[in-house]
């Protein structure tokens, strides 16, 4: 599922055959009134009604695309689903509608998701494990509680400390990173998280850490954790 319900759907063509086009191309439902019949039943789940089946995307708000787009990725009955920041472009509210919306799904089809977000409010609400990701590489997973009790890279700790609270007891110390991001195309010696870490020492330029479990369930790619 896509990041932006404005771009991600074909202008000229109606939702009813945007949502025909997987089950089309692979070879799946009884004929052409089978699947539209089977269009319309996934309308219905995704909260929308049957006749937007003959409307076209410019004429859906921002919250109904993105529920077409949730349609779309069920229409072949997957178990897996990777969404791409798919609440990001959408108003405040209309977010916490489609998130409500893909919790429900999960729960009534077994669906698992790969959720993936910037958003540390939308990933703790919607996560059960938590990858934790920087420069392309993971550098902490843990459930979610785990991590967001506990964050041990020092990258989850400067993330973690950023989210807002307004409960004095858990409130943090706002970790600023300081330093420069080194290009993606750039190779770094050692650790790629060396040139903004505040606890970078020799080792960290000299080897990269791996990725190691340090607790059970909770892993993490950093030298301050690492058992050699
Ligand atoms: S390995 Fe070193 S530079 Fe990398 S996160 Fe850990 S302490 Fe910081």
């Amino acid at each position: 599922m896509f990041q932006d319900p404005y771009t991600s759907l074909n202008p000229s063509h109606t939702i009813g055959t945007i949502l025909e086009q997987p089950l089309i191309i692979n070879r799946l439902g009884d004929g052409s009134k089978g699947r539209k019949h089977l269009v319309k039943e996934m309308l219905r789940k995704i909260g929308l009604d049957d006749w937007h089946a003959d409307s076209f995307p410019h004429q859906l708000s921002g919250g109904q695309r993105q529920r077409v787009g949730i349609a779309r990725a069920l229409m072949l009955n997957p178990e897996f689903i990777v969404l791409d920041e798919p609440v990001s472009a959408l108003d405040v509210s209309v977010q916490a509608q489609i998130l409500n919306l893909l919790k429900e799904l999960q729960q009534e089809l077994s669906l698992t998701y790969l959720f993936i977000s910037h958003d540390l409010n939308v990933v703790h609400y919607m996560s059960d494990r938590v990858a934790v990701m920087y420069l392309g590489q993971i550098v902490e997973l843990a459930g979610v509680q785990q991590l967001y009790e506990r964050p041990l890279h020092p990258y989850a700790q400067a993330l973690v400390s950023a989210i807002p609270t307004e409960n004095r007891q858990t409130k943090r110390e706002r970790i600023v990173l300081q330093g420069e991001l080194p290009s993606a195309s750039e190779r770094l010696s050692g650790c790629t998280f060396r040139t903004r870490c505040r606890h970078a020492h020799e080792r960290c330029a000299a080897e990269q850490p791996s990725l190691a479990e340090r607790e059970p369930g909770h892993w993490v790619r950093c030298h301050l954790h690492s058992l050699a």
